[in-house]
């Protein structure tokens, strides 16, 4: 058992959860054994021996002034931090308490402009274990004071919103902790840290009374916060920013209680199909923020990101937004003006939290005092220009500014000019700011001034040469001499240290004045010091003025970037129509218009026609219209103006997207369990209100499951759901469902063939596609010119025969003709083609007769000109055949010669890797002679 200081800091560590401790000892923070080697690894600090009473502990440290970026790197790795302080006791001596636990989501200096949230996330204990939520939801962040809560329906919901907000720690309450399933997705989805926090704070009676202390009773149940999930989720959060002692508690002014009636549901996986923040590779270049974010400071880029990943559903908000962003976009003058006045600002949600928080130096106060200054600049800028009765002028009156005035006089009048960094020390405030302090500096300044003339003096008095005085640790004040004139000192002078070449004197009267300069400056440095953590109290008393402020600032910017990015591209305001509808005029993606020569292209989903089916060749821009109208309906409920000429948009409540097998198969995401999991929640999701966007759906098992299922969802989508759906697809066979379901048509996104170059036009048009064009892929793609040739060739033949129709793919690369079947049928017998047809009456597949099946006479004969021969007859992919030859194969082989079926027979027994090639050449020589 170990005693001493080794001893103290194990007994501290017993009574923290904290991975790490730092504790101090003297002039440093202190980790000992195990934590020290911790440290030690991850930080590289080197490490020694601490002996303690026989035995002997690996210790490390650092300097005081050092700690808080030790600490913030111990928790950037994800570790929590406990620190514990020295102090003095009534006796003498001295103890230790651990006075803040530093976590990932309760840490103030942060590395990065983002905002960093704490979540907390509880389930109803008494819900049905089958039910899957709901959930309540809390969310802060301490940098900000933003605090948030709401409640989710279910899981997915749950982790929509959790990546949304990608927490930097999630505390679970006590039955989310036990559901590994849910904490395994949340850990999957998000970087953050999960902590198990104190059961009791999640309780009902503990986290209202957290809540209500917070806000007030009435607050709580002004700000509509009903949902007892939601409550207990805040109150945990509250209770964890206490115990933490992180002292922003209060910062958290409000809580903003957000309903699911707001909310625009984009699940997880759609917010990474989308590349709203990130792409699908993880940059953030090139994401749909990078792409419209012209903001200049940091609070703006924080609230656009947040329009953007939380899109809603309320018309005002939207209008308003969208009436800013018209007048900014035309009052280009003032917009730039706008810019460069808040190209001045500092972060104030920030600076807000670090002043309650007291790790706000002078500094600091000097930065909310220079920001504060620009609002009547802002106001100005505004004045007398369109934007004066805009929306834009309105942002700015929800502050009030001479509140805000007032604040930035005080501060001004405090503050010196050009304060050190240290907090201590001296120069932190103004002459004339306080009576008692500049006396006290005036004698101060005096006794120093009397200290800095002596040595002249006494050279004077004395008629001495070298003489100086300083101050050392050891010595204090000294009159030093030179070593040729020693002897000649006056009386009085006392020695105190001989040197090589000088010799060190004292006086009374200096040791008198020593005295008293080291008094005043104690004082001084005291009384200032107390003058200004009362100047910032009473700045943290208004710390919802400056978030105010902060979040004006932060929304201006915001509206202003939005406007600078539709005057720079041309984007037009959408008109948010009651009716259900999204119709695009020559519309664009708003990312990849900016790296190519993007061809416009319309768009209509509406009550006729609210179901798209899209196809086209590979390649030919499919997922780029499907994402582009997805990427419009969310930047028009982001309040933003939109990539097109032209939009009406309906508002949604959702936007789902799930995105061909082979983009996530190559991010090694998906399977085909996948697959139908996204497909599932979708269907399931999805109201007559959403937006679907489906890219490819089925390719991930064979032809026949995957046509079926496409088949089914379409109908399903079409007759239950009613969603506006967009559903590009490889299976030309589903194109004829635009007969039969009257909300459905096609698109195809055209190209053109000329001289066997296949170019694409990026246009896209009514009416399915005919064939794709995978061959061309393979050629851009540096295919061998050989297989290239080839393969057209193959190609051909397979359309003169029109075997094609008869053939599906069951290729899992795009499509048709070059799937196993291809290599067959060539070389196939005419008489054996196995044509299937898709039934769509029944929307069952009918083993087709072998007489109607005939290769050479067009195919697919009744069902085939039914549904249009080129386009759209349904076909089965050889390698399928085997599901339907029980039925079909026997008849077909009745009706063939005894000869022709002993050479089937015989070639089918061969045992291949029996036989000697030699061997084998000559029996195929044989079957071809008994065929002829
Ligand atoms: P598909 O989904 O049909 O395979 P993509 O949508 O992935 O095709 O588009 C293929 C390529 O074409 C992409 O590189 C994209 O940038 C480009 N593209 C798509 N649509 C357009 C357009 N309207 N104008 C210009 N380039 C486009």
């Amino acid at each position: 058992m170990a005693t001493g200081i080794v001893g103290e800091f194990l007994d501290l560590k017993a009574e923290t959860d904290a991975d790490v401790l730092a504790m101090q000892c003297g002039d440093f923070y202190e980790f000992f054994a195990d934590d020290a080697e911790l440290v030690a690894d991850e930080l590289d600090l080197s490490i020694s021996q601490k002996s303690s009473h026989g035995s002997s502990y690996p210790m490390a440290g650092v300097p005081l002034s050092e700690l808080t970026p030790y600490v913030n790197a111990l928790v950037e790795r994800g570790y929590r931090v406990a620190v514990a302080d020295q102090y003095e006791t009534d006796g003498g001596d001295h103890a230790r308490e651990i006075v803040r636990v530093v976590t990932p989501g309760t840490v103030l200096e942060t590395s990065d402009d983002d905002a960093r949230y704490l979540a907390a996330v509880v389930r109803d204990e008494a819900a049905d274990s089958d039910a899957d939520g709901p959930y309540g939801l809390a969310l802060a962040d301490v940098t900000t004071g933003r605090f948030l809560a709401t409640t989710v329906d279910d899981g997915s919901d749950l982790r929509a919103e959790l990546y949304r907000f990608d927490p930097a720690e999630v505390l679970p309450g006590p039955r989310v902790r036990n559901d590994d399933g849910l904490l395994g997705a949340v850990r999957e989805d998000l970087s953050g840290r999960v902590t198990a926090f104190d059961a009791e704070a999640f309780a009902t009676g503990r986290a209202r009374h957290a809540v209500r202390e917070q806000f007030g009773r009435e607050t709580t149940d002004s700000v509509g916060l009903d949902s007892e999930l939601a409550v207990r989720a805040a109150g945990a959060v509250l209770s964890y920013v206490e115990e933490t002692g992180a002292g922003v508690l209060a910062s958290m002014t409000r809580l903003t209680a957000y309903g699911a009636d707001d909310r625009v549901d984009v699940d997880a996986t759609t917010q990474r199909n989308l590349e709203i923040t990130e792409t699908m590779r993880g940059d953030a270049d090139g994401s749909l923020f990078d792409t419209v974010d012209h903001t200049v400071t940091a609070a703006g880029g924080r609230l656009l990101r947040e329009w953007l990943t939380r899109p809603r559903r309320d018309r005002e908000t939207l209008a308003a937004r969208l009436d800013a962003v018209e007048a900014l976009a035309s009052a280009a003058l003032a917009r730039d003006r706008i810019r460069e006045v808040l190209d001045d600002a500092y972060d104030l949600e920030r600076l807000a939290s670090r002043t309650t928080s007291g790790s706000a130096g002078a500094r600091e106060l000097l930065s909310v005092r220079d920001t504060l200054a620009l609002l009547p600049d802002l106001a100005d800028a505004v004045a007398g220009t369109p934007l004066d009765d805009s929306p834009a002028a309105a942002v700015l009156d929800r502050v009030d500014r001479e509140r805000a005035a007032d604040l930035r006089e005080e501060l001004a009048e405090a503050l010196a000019e050009d304060p050190p960094k240290a907090k201590t020390g001296g120069g932190l405030l103004k002459e004339g700011y306080d009576e008692e302090l500049d006396e006290l500096i005036g004698r101060h300044e005096s006794v120093k001034s009397w200290l800095d003339g002596l040595a002249e003096r006494e050279k004077r008095r004395h008629g001495l040469s070298h003489v100086t005085v300083d101050r050392n640790k050891t010595d204090g004040y000294y009159i030093q001499v030179g070593k040729s004139v020693a002897d000649r000192v006056p009386e009085g002078y006392r020695e105190i240290k001989t040197l090589k070449n000088s010799k060190r004197f004292v006086t009374d009267e200096l040791a008198e004045k020593e005295r008293e300069v080291l008094r005043l400056e104690e004082a001084r440095g005291e009384l200032e010091y107390e003058l200004f953590e009362a100047l910032r109290e009473r700045v943290a008393e208004r710390a919802e003025l400056l978030q105010d402020a902060g979040r004006a600032i932060a929304e201006l910017d915001a509206l202003a970037s939005l406007a600078t990015h539709a005057a720079r591209r041309d984007w037009s305001r959408p008109e948010l129509t009651e009716e259900r509808r999204l119709d695009v005029e020559a519309g664009r993606h708003p990312v990849v218009e900016g790296t190519t020569d993007f061809v416009p292209n319309d768009l209509r989903l509406d009550a006729e026609r609210g179901f798209l089916i899209v196809t086209g060749p590979n390649m030919s821009g499919k997922s780029t219209y499907m994402r582009q109208a997805a990427l419009i309906q969310l930047l028009a409920q982001a309040g933003s103006f939109v990539p097109a000429r032209a939009a009406e948009v309906g508002l949604v409540d959702g936007i789902y997207t799930r995105v061909g097998a082979l983009d996530e198969l190559a991010q090694g995401r998906s399977t085909f369990m996948v697959e139908m999991q996204e497909l599932s929640n979708i269907l399931h999701s999805a109201t007559e209100d959403s937006l679907v966007i489906l890219d490819e759906v089925g390719r991930g098992t064979a032809t026949y499951d995957g046509i079926s299922i496409a088949w089914a969802a379409t109908e399903y989508l079409h007759n239950e759901v009613r969603a506006r759906t967009l559903f590009a697809t490889h299976y030309h066979e589903l194109t004829t469902l635009a007969d039969h379901l009257p909300r459905v048509a096609n698109v195809h996104v055209a190209v053109d063939e000329r001289d066997g170059e296949v170019t694409f036009l990026r246009t896209v048009r009514d009416g399915p596609t005919n064939r794709s064009y995978g061959v061309h892929v393979a050629d851009l793609a540096g295919v061998p010119d050989p297989v290239v040739s080839r393969a057209d060739e193959v190609l051909d033949r397979l359309r003169e025969e029109k075997a094609i129709e008869a053939r599906g793919s069951r290729s899992a690369g795009d499509g048709d003709g070059t799937g196993s079947g291809a290599g067959e049928v060539p070389g196939g017998g005419a008489g054996d083609t196995q044509q299937v047809v898709f039934d769509l009456s029944s929307g069952s597949f009918a083993g087709g007769d072998g007489d109607e099946g005939a290769a050479g006479t067009g195919g697919s004969a009744s069902e085939g000109s039914r549904n249009g021969a080129e386009s759209g007859s349904m076909a089965a992919g050889s390698g399928e055949r085997a599901e339907t030859a029980e039925t079909a194969a026997p008849a077909a082989a009745d009706r063939l010669d005894p000869e022709t079926r002993a050479v089937i027979e015989e070639l089918s027994d061969v045992d291949v890797a029996e036989t000697p090639p030699v061997e084998l050449l000559s029996r195929v020589q044989e079957w071809q002679e008994r065929l002829d």
